[in-house]
Parts: C-alpha cells; sequence; structure tokens
C-alpha cells in the first residue's frame, strides 16, 4: 500500500509500503477513507522538532474496517468507524479516569506498540489498529459523503476544541474569549457556543477563518495581539476580561495572551501543544486567582457525545476543511497548510 513519510524540513513522500496485518487478536485493520493535516504536522515539516530519521506520519483518520482480531467485539467488517489520534483499551485505570491519552495500553499512530508492531501513521491507505475495541467507535450506519468531513473532525480538532471548553469549565451564559483561529480554535468557538456561552471572542487576523468563526458562533472578532489584544479584550468585557479563555496554539505568546486576558478569577482552558516555551507565570495567576487547565485531548472519550450531533448536522465542525486533495498530492496538502493557503488539508486515499 502507499503511506506518508516525513524524511525532514519541507520533505514529506508517499511511499510504497508493506500492507498492514493483523499482529494481535485485539488488532483490526481498517481501510482509510478520509485523513488529514493536523497543525503539529508542521512542526517537523517545518524544522521546529527534528526528524532523525524517515518516520510515518499523520494521526487523524475515519475508515472502514476490513478485518479484526479473534478479540474483537465491538466492531466489525464493514464498520465505518472513527479513530482518535492515538489508541487506547478504554478499559485501563487512566482511561476510566477519562484520561485516555494516558491509557496504559496505549500508543501513537506511526508508532509501534508494545507488541511492537507498527500502529500505521494515518496519512496513508489501511492502518492495522492496536485495541480496536476501545479505539474505534462506529457510525450507525455508513455516512453519506457530506458528513465525512465532520465525522473526521472528531478525531481530533473538534474534540481537541470541546477540551478547550471543558478544562475551562464553559458555562452557560458565560463569556469566552479563544486564542487562535487554526482548526482547533475554530472548533473550540464552536464548542462554547454549544456549552451555552453567551459571548464569544475570536482572536483571529485572517478574514476567511473570521467567516468560519462567526458561523461556528463566534459574537465578536478581535485582530490586535500581544498588549494590544489584551487591552482589545479587557474592553470588551468590563474592563477586566472574560470567564473563560481558551488557548488554542501553544506558543509563549498565545499562552501569555490567553493569561493576561483572563479576568481575575478566571480560567484558561489550553490545548495547543507547547511549542516554543511557554511557562507559567505563577505570581501573576497568584495575585488574580486565575487557573490554568488543559492538557492533550483525551478526545475518544468525546467522541460519542459529539457524534450524534454531527450525524443530525445540529454542528458542523466539517467546515475547517478548505481543500480537500488526493492522498497522491499529500505533499502540496502540507505545502497549502504551511503558506497558509488552506486551513485544513483533508485527504482522500
Ligand atoms: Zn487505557
Amino acid at each position: 500500500m502507499r503511506a506518508t513519510l516525513i524524511y525532514g524540513e519541507r520533505d514529506v513522500r508517499l511511499e510504497d509500503v508493506p500492507d498492514p496485518e493483523l499482529a494481535t487478536g485485539s488488532d483490526a485493520i481498517v481501510r482509510v477513507v478520509a485523513a488529514c493535516v493536523c497543525g503539529s504536522d508542521l512542526w517537523p515539516y517545518r524544522g521546529d522538532t527534528p526528524t532523525p530519521e524517515p518516520r510515518r506520519i499523520g494521526h487523524e483518520f475515519v475508515g472502514i474496517v476490513e478485518q479484526v482480531g479473534v478479540d474483537v467485539s465491538a466492531v466489525t467488517v464493514g464498520d465505518f468507524v472513527i479513530a482518535p489520534f492515538y489508541h487506547c483499551d478504554n478499559t485501563c485505570i487512566n482511561c476510566r479516569n477519562g484520561v485516555s491519552t494516558s491509557c496504559i495500553n496505549g500508543g501513537w499512530w506511526g508508532s509501534a506498540d508494545q507488541s511492537g508492531a507498527l500502529a500505521d501513521g494515518a496519512q496513508g491507505e489501511r492502518i492495522r489498529v492496536p485495541n480496536a475495541d476501545g479505539t474505534l467507535v462506529a457510525t450507525p450506519a455508513a455516512p453519506r459523503d457530506d458528513q465525512i468531513a465532520g465525522l473526521l473532525t472528531l478525531s481530533d480538532v473538534m474534540g481537541t476544541g470541546h477540551h478547550a471548553a471543558v478544562s475551562a469549565g464553559v458555562t452557560e451564559g458565560s463569556t469566552v474569549v479563544v486564542v487562535g483561529d487554526g482548526a482547533v480554535g475554530l472548533c473550540a468557538v464552536l464548542a462554547a457556543k454549544r456549552l451555552g456561552a453567551a459571548a464569544i471572542v475570536s482572536m483571529s487576523r485572517h478574514a476567511d477563518r473570521q467567516v468560519i468563526a462567526q458561523e461556528f458562533g463566534a459574537t465578536d472578532v478581535v485582530e490586535e495581539r500581544g498588549e494590544a489584544g489584551v487591552e482589545r479584550i479587557k474592553e470588551l468585557f468590563d474592563g477586566v476580561g472574560p470567564d473563560f479563555v481558551l488557548e488554542c496554539v501553544g506558543t509563549k505568546e498565545s499562552m501569555d495572551q490567553a493569561i493576561r486576558a483572563a479576568r481575575p478569577g478566571g480560567m484558561v482552558g489550553y490545548v495547543g501543544v507547547p511549542n516554543g516555551g511557554p511557562e507559567l507565570p505563577v505570581r501573576r495567576l497568584f495575585n488574580n486567582n486565575v487557573g490554568v487547565n488543559g492538557g492533550v485531548a483525551p478526545v475518544r472519550g468525546y467522541i460519542e457525545e459529539l457524534l450524534p450531533e454531527v450525524l443530525s448536522g445540529a454542528i458542523n465542525p466539517g467546515r475547517v476543511f478548505d481543500l480537500t486533495l488526493p492522498l497522491a498530492e499529500v505533499a502540496e496538502a502540507y505545502a497549502a497548510m504551511d503558506e497558509r493557503r488552506a486551513t485544513k488539508v483533508m485527504l482522500r486515499p
């Protein structure tokens, strides 16, 4: 089959690789129907994180089950399934505590699992899925093609935006600011709206993304950044700031902006993968009773809650995809996101 490997800075290639095979009784083999490129895939692509040797890449996919191991009972051949951006058993103590990203038996796409066999990267044609019963969620029926984009967001960006809102503790009637207008930031707007926020500000400088943010429920857009951005936010919320700030970038600047924008007693929910050394100013947090909560989003636990609303059209997170390319053009998919010609690119094998 064909799958994507990253070799280093601005060098991703679609190559012939071995077809995945069942390695344990709890595995499934899934044929990928749609995958995508994540903002965090751009870090090795841009050389911000090193790639010492070529490796498989991609961690978001939906697909159809082609084979199951003897111990698999929750999914069956022919099911359309959603996978979170990691695999997990969904039964260990960390999974039961709602932190399936820390699953004792889990792991990451594109690397070996605990049996030593490869869990394939998502930007390919097929994937060996370890812990298939815990990892995969089947849809009640085969989805229509126009539902694929929304279902694919449950693999990462919609669940991650939701985690930012849940971690902050967004409540009915509250005020929310979202830092970041990438796919996760836009989904965080949608998640805050869904949880009943009365006012939601998207901090965005891109006209096309502002449109989506407003469709998703943003009541205001702030284009200023840094000190000017914080001042503008405070002006909008009684001179003190919003109840909740959702940090969806992961840089030092975005984290600083999120913490400075929250009102005294407010809470920052953060899901941006830390990149470039964000640190917590404990004295500032102390002086203002501002809290920080969040981390890598355990999206597996959110799929069942969000799935019915995606299928019914009550929420439409698939709007974040603004370019679809065949898998053969994966290099162009990365370039388009790197050059901000696209917010999020879907890949169809
Ligand atoms: Zn687990």
